[in-house]
């Protein structure tokens, strides 16, 4: 598709997670497509991938890795034998490993694109009355587009605490903290969320000072209450200073730092700190998107409205992603996306909202899918629980990982596995069965049923299932 051309069967505005999965499907249904995508790195250079492969999860998971990795060495070496002395790292080029994962994945989007035969322009995007949408080129030069179908996906930003300005120096989101050119000797983080905590861990391990304030009293609020207690216990053994019912209301920048002031049940409080990330979460982008009469309405929270398939009910106008109610989650984005592009083609598809993993990748990781046990609690279903810990897993103990377990509720009348929780090694990819699992409506029996290699960590979902009939091989049942 020639970029100079200005009518398209669809016009994606922005290329991140959501929108360039939602781009190629609809090139690979052999529909013409248009993606535009505004994203300026700080440098001044623009890349296609957005704030999931530019700011998000591919940079924090290289600084993960790598943080973890010299963590690793410090702590867990010695038990295996291996004597690591003179440990040291290099942050400039931790950090220059990371912009090389960054740079070689949104190159391969852009390939993608281009490979697919979809006409990528860089610039901002506006939607106009009657599925058109006015183009900005990076050269500051306009042009009109036209569509059949227009789909927004303009993602989200990180929300801003107002008494608590960003500086971009010591005041910084989530961005900034992936960017820091020198281990801060105290950090300060604001929000107890998976940002917070994942931006934490990477400058604990890396020696920071870190105090996180989070505003609630319950911590980790929305995954299972056994899961958040285990990880509150590790992650405060691992030196994060973690102060739950602490509201922060204002800051002071002097020559000694930032004095953050909050208050928790024993009043007013304060702590000085070098750096402060704000992550008190994101929300949805609709700056300039739309233009006058587009019929796309915006909930008061900033998201545009849509339906379970995406319509914003606006002519042939969709939305997908971080702009619309649900978890802000990149594979989330990715499959109201993909739905998207193959509903426009006339063909089949849903997403099921009731089966979104979601992963928070500290050490130990958690990842969950479906109702905690106190959502079921609520619905006032019957149910048992399954958990089988990672000390007895043979895989666990070799690794030295054996923090955590996995847990498992299934309905006590048929059976349906209605939650999975997982704490412990791995858990991220574990999840992925038991995402599959309740995609299919499969039963805690259909799980006990299924043969797992041995010795792997899966044999814990495996044995957790087992569990929940009292049945499990590998831990007396209780
Ligand atoms: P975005 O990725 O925000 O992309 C939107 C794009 O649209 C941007 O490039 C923007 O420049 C462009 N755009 C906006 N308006 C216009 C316009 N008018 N014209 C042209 N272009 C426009 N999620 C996970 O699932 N797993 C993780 O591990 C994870 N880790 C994260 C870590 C961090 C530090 C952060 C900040 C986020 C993380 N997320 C993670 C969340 C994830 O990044 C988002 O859910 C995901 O990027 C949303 O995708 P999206 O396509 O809706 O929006
Ligand atoms: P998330 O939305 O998951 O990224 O989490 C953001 C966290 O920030 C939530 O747990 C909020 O309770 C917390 N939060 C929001 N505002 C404040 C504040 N002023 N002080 C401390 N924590 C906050």
């Amino acid at each position: 598709m020639a970029d100079t051309a200005t009518s398209f069967d669809v016009i994606v505005i922005g290329a991140g997670p959501a929108g360039y999965p939602c781009a190629l499907r609809a090139a690979q249904n052999k529909l013409t497509v248009a993606c535009i995508d505004e994203w300026q790195n700080p440098d001044g250079s623009w890349t296609f991938g957005g704030t999931c492969l530019n700011a998000g999860c591919i940079p924090s998971k290289a600084l993960l890795e790598s943080s973890e990795l010299y963590h690793r060495a410090q702590v867990e070496f010695a038990a295996h034998g291996i004597a690591a002395t003179g440990l040291a790292f290099d942050l400039a080029r931790m950090q220059k490993r990371k912009a090389t994962i960054v740079k070689g994945s949104t190159q391969g989007i852009a390939g993608m694109l281009k490979a697919t035969g979809v006409a990528a322009l860089q610039g901002h995007g506006r939607l106009l009355a009657g599925n058109r949408v006015e183009y900005t080129a990076a050269d500051g030069s306009r042009r009109e587009l036209v569509a059949k179908h227009v789909v927004l996906a303009s993602g989200s930003q990180p929300m801003p605490l107002p008494s608590v300005p960003f500086d971009g120096q010591r005041v910084v989101d989530s961005q900034g903290a992936l960017e820091f050119d020198a281990v801060p000797k105290r950090l300060g983080v604001i929000g107890a969320g998976v940002i917070g905590l994942e931006l934490g861990s990477v400058w604990r391990r890396l020696g920071a000072g870190v105090v996180v304030l989070e505003a609630m009293e319950q911590f980790l609020w929305m995954a299972d209450a056994a899961v958040a207690k285990e990880a509150l216990r590790h992650f405060r053994k691992q030196g994060l200073d973690v102060r739950l019912g602490a509201r922060v209301g204002g800051a002071d920048v002097g020559p000694d730092g930032v004095t953050l002031r909050y208050t928790d049940a024993g009043g007013e409080q304060t702590v000085t700190v070098d750096k402060v990330v704000v992550a008190i979460g994101r929300r949805p982008f609709t700056a300039g998107l739309l233009g006058e009469g587009t019929g796309v309405k915006v909930d008061a929270r900033g998201f545009i409205e849509v339906d379970d398939q995406c319509r914003t009910g606006a002519g042939n106008v969709w939305a997908v992603g971080d702009v619309v109610r649900g978890p802000m989650l990149a594979h989330k984005g990715k499959e109201e996306g993909v739905m998207v592009a193959d509903l426009i083609a006339g063909l089949h598809s849903e997403v099921n909202y009731g089966a979104v993993p979601s992963v928070i990748y500290t050490a130990p990781e958690i990842a969950w899918v479906g109702q905690t046990e106190q959502q079921v609690k609520e619905g006032g279903r019957e149910y048992k629980v399954g958990t089988f810990p990672f000390t007895a897993s043979g895989r666990a103990r070799a690794m030295e990982a054996t923090a955590g377990f996995c847990k498992v509720i299934a309905a006590q009348d048929d059976d349906e596995i209605l939650g999975v929780h997982i704490i412990g090694p791995m858990a991220g990819e574990l999840i992925a069965e038991a995402v599959l699992a309740m995609d299919y409506s499969a039963s805690a029996e259909d799980l006990q049923r299924t043969m797992h290699a041995h010795p792997t960590l899966s044999e814990a979902l495996h044995e957790a299932a087992l569990n929940a009939d009292k049945r499990a091989i590998d831990i007396l049942n209780r």
